[in-house]
């Protein structure tokens, strides 16, 4: 960050498009300077209806979490915000609310313990002041000075620096117009937002991108944590901490911004009028089924959704299928098999869709199958696929494409594989987001020729049977 108030909004971008390709989201907040705007005293600090509404939006989406971080007490943050359902730090990290199991630093009476070598002096540096006032909070004090005129406010900062420096054992940051206290060996906002990533990340079962939104020098432990994780973080105001990669002017500007992105996220549940609930309870169900052991997953009835307009190899290979024990749901048209997967997208593993359909019909529907249905191990087939077809394919999509004529020898193995893998959520349905060659094709069966495109390497030879089998995936990393 350079300094320079910059309204960019790729972030939100960002954002809208890895949670459109199934990933869950972490939404962090810090409050006073970044919910709120920074006023007079901290008590008329309070959340607009409109922004507590922008909260709800977010906590009321599928596979997203919110939580607010802040240097106030966890009580008095939890108070200002009132919204059920999110993940709350007070103190500046030294308490938790990881919905409804609280975690606190186990030694907050340190601060008193060590604040007490400089009572009398830090009693006669805010005599000096006047206007300056202590807040006591657990594990925690903040020394405000938001009362003095800017030149008095530099020369009290300048002295109680030099006091607070006596105690090697104190940590002491400005913070939103306060000098915020806590003991140098205690939690920060650092390690509240690992706790309340590490539980975010059970909670969904796959580790969400996190996205990390502050104000102040205090905030910079939050943001650091985010970025190892590869999430984001985004600044609000002058005073926020160089960490952060994008900067917003002020509280104002970011529930705009909010608004975009709420509207965006949204989308990724339109896929029918049933939406957000529906899928939501689908999504419930996979999730249950994909706890299951590995070596249960290639038993139990497996599901798979064959969209191919053409019924004689569609009927030909959904027959092959069930013989070797799949329910195969059959569709001739998009609308049609959107319908099922709605209705049944807790029994169905593994959707096919033939490419060939009219315009970009079949690669639609494939993408909203994604996005309503993260966990669902998608592909493509075509008949007759040229390399020229096949090149253009992969620059659009990173899913695999599969030659007809297909047979269901090749692919039982091929999907059941998929779904032993050790996270069973992870699935070619992922391939958007990650590379193909992360999919652990080596534990394929050897006779299929289903292989990885080294930079460089021709595309596979596409319309010829190779190694006994016609099962091939058109690499397209
Ligand atoms: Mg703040």
């Amino acid at each position: 960050m350079n300094g320079l108030l910059s309204t960019r909004t790729g972030w939100v971008d960002r954002i809208a498009e890895e949670y459109g390709r199934g990933r869950p989201l972490a939404m962090l907040f810090d409050y006073d300077g970044t919910l709120t705007p920074i006023v007079r005293h901290p008590s008329l600090a309070r959340l607009t209806s409109d922004t507590r509404q922008r909260l709800q939006e977010l906590v009321d989406l599928p596979e997203v979490k919110v939580g607010v971080i802040s240097g106030r007490a966890l009580s008095d943050v939890k108070t200002l915000v009132g919204l059920e359902g999110v993940y709350y730090a007070g103190s500046g990290g030294l308490e938790l609310d990881l919905l409804g199991t609280d975690e606190r630093f186990p030694d907050t009476d340190a601060i008193g313990k060590l604040i007490d070598g400089i009572q009398d002096q830090l009693v006669d540096l805010m005599r000096k002041f006047p206007g300056t006032w202590i807040e006591k909070k657990p594990g925690a004090i903040s020394i405000h000075f938001r009362g003095l005129l800017p030149l008095a406010a530099t020369c009290f900062r300048f002295e109680a620096a030099a006091l607070l420096s006596m105690l090697e054992e104190l940590r002491f940051r400005v913070v939103s117009e306060a000098i915020e206290v806590t003991p140098a060996d205690g939690w920060d906002k650092g390690t509240a937002v690992e706790s309340i990533l590490t539980h975010m990340e059970n909670s969904l079962g796959s580790p969400p991108l996190a996205v990390y939104f502050g104000d102040a020098a205090n905030d910079a432990d939050g943001m650091v944590i985010v970025g190892h994780k590869g999430g984001m973080s985004i600044g609000i105001g002058p005073d926020a901490p160089e960490v952060a990669e994008e900067q917003l002017a002020d509280p104002l500007e970011l529930g705009a911004n909010l608004d975009k992105l709420t509207t965006r996220l949204k989308t990724r549940w339109e896929i029918s009028p049933k939406t957000a609930e529906k899928s939501l309870r689908v999504e419930n169900e996979l999730t249950v089924n994909n706890s299951i052991s590995s070596s249960a997953a290639a038993e139990v009835d497996a599901g798979l959704l064959l969209l191919d307009p053409d019924g004689v190899s569609r009927k030909k290979l959904a027959n092959e299928l069930e013989k070797l024990g799949w329910r195969v749901w059959q569709s001739e048209t998009p609308e049609e098999a959107t319908q099922l997967l709605i209705r049944d997208g807790n029994k169905i593993h593994v959707a096919m869709v033939d490419l060939q359909l009219p315009g970009l019909q079949g690669a639609r529907t494939l993408m909203e199958f994604g996005q309503s249905h993260p966990h669902l191990i998608r592909c493509f087939m075509s008949a007759d696929v040229s390399p020229y077809t096949a090149a253009a394919f992969a620059r659009l999509s990173s899913l695999p494409l599969f030659v007809k004529p297909l047979f269901a020898d090749d692919l039982n193995p091929l999907f059941r594989t998929l779904l032993k893998q050790e996270n069973p959520k992870r699935s070619l349905a992922e391939a958007d987001s990650s590379p193909a060659s992360e999919v652990n094709y080596d534990s394929l069966p050897k006779h299929l020729s289903i292989r990885k495109r080294a930079p460089g390497d021709r595309l596979p030879g596409v319309g010829s049977r190779s190694g006994g089998s016609s099962t091939r995936q058109v690499d397209n990393r």
